[in-house]
């Protein structure tokens, strides 16, 4: 399957449990952020209370699960772990919230997909350490106010626009998440190494960087796939030239591209000469489902500037025939 998703597959999980960093000074790259996240926790931990409700905003494997873990474990606090799509009836929501101790962090992943009734509750919850329980059914319902032990929420998201501006608004603080420079994804991949004890080299890992599409998740996957071919091949050395040959055996090719990457910017430049044509339209020609095409390869295409989204379809840029290897047709850019 793709090597190059950044979505976790569920087999990794417990890999990626023993990689993530568990402090802040461990968390690798996004300066901005871990000075502000710094400045938040140590506020509040000076003023004795739990800090501002955060929200963690960027696309999939870039570490914001980890963070979430790091905020609690900087406060010194459990963590409570769900999601949006599983809060989907409002009493397991209030549930979750009324078992909270004092200080403690709830995690909420995805919570643009968190569903309105839940939602709503969320309000009260996060501005009043209240929750409002509905008891009994019809005109004779009636709500019973609750009092909950002021918590931290964390909320994590890949689309920031989703959220409604109330939900938005209760948030004290929103980190922005960026892809990672190669120089950073380097340091994961060193630290990753030292962790499973993998004999990187420095141009091992700088080639690997150079192929992970800025993202930590990736960075460490081809690293594990990179160390089985170094231990099966050779002597278990990650040099260059056996990154290289390992991930030309996973057809990962050196801008961090896929096979089906490279068959929707074929199909797009060599059926359709070039675009705009529909994303539905390009995913039956590679024979894939429109949202892997849109979720998995787009964001890295477009970010790889060989891809543009129109509003009349997908276009290829100078750059993508050029990564094919073609010429690129001068009408369509003079
Ligand atoms: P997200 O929740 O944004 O999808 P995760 O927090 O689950 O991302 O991170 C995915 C994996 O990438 C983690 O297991 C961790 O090993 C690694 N990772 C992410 N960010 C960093 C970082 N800044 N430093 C080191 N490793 C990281």
């Amino acid at each position: 399957e793709s090597q190059l998703s950044p979505v976790a597959e569920p087999e990794e999980r417990e890999d990626e449990a023993t990689l993530r960093p568990k402090r802040l000074s461990e968390f690798v790259g996004q300066p901005r952020v871990r000075e502000q996240l710094d400045l938040v926790l140590q506020g509040a931990t000076r003023r004795g209370s739990p800090p501002d409700h955060v929200l963690l905003s960027g696309p999939p494997g870039l570490g914001k699960t980890s963070l979430a873990m790091i905020i609690a474990a900087e406060l010194g606090r459990p963590i409570r772990i769900t999601s949006g799509p599983a809060l989907e009836r409002a009493g397991d929501l209030a549930a979750m919230l009324s078992n909270l101790a004092e200080g403690e962090v709830m995690f909420i992943d995805e919570i643009h997909r968190i569903a309105r009734p839940a939602e709503e509750m969320l309000y009260l919850a996060m501005e009043d350490f209240r929750v409002d329980v509905v008891v009994g059914k019809g005109p004779g319902a009636t709500s019973i106010p609750l009092e909950i032990a002021p918590f931290t929420l964390v909320g994590a998201t890949t689309r920031s626009g989703a959220l409604t501006g109330p939900l938005r608004d209760r948030f004290g603080f929103t980190a922005h998440m960026e892809f990672y420079e190669p120089h950073e994804l380097q340091r994961v991949l060193r630290r990753s190494a030292t962790i499973l004890g993998v004999d990187l080299h420095e141009d091992g890992a700088e080639e690997i960087a150079g192929r992970s599409r800025g993202t930590p998740r990736i960075a460490n996957r081809l690293l594990r796939r990179v160390r089985d071919y170094a231990e099966v091949r050779v002597d278990g050395a990650v040099t260059r030239e056996v990154a290289q040959a390992a991930l030309k055996v996973y057809d990962v090719d050196d801008l961090g591209l896929d096979r089906l990457d490279r068959a929707v910017l074929g199909a797009l430049v060599k059926s359709f000469g070039g675009g705009p044509v529909g994303v539905s339209t390009l995913a039956v020609a590679v024979g894939e489902e429109p949202t892997t095409v849109e979720e998995v390869c787009e964001p890295f295409l477009v970010r790889a500037g060989m891809l543009a989204r129109t509003p009349r379809g997908r276009v290829a840029t100078a750059a993508a025939w050029t990564h094919l290897g073609l010429p690129a047709p001068i009408e369509a850019f003079g």
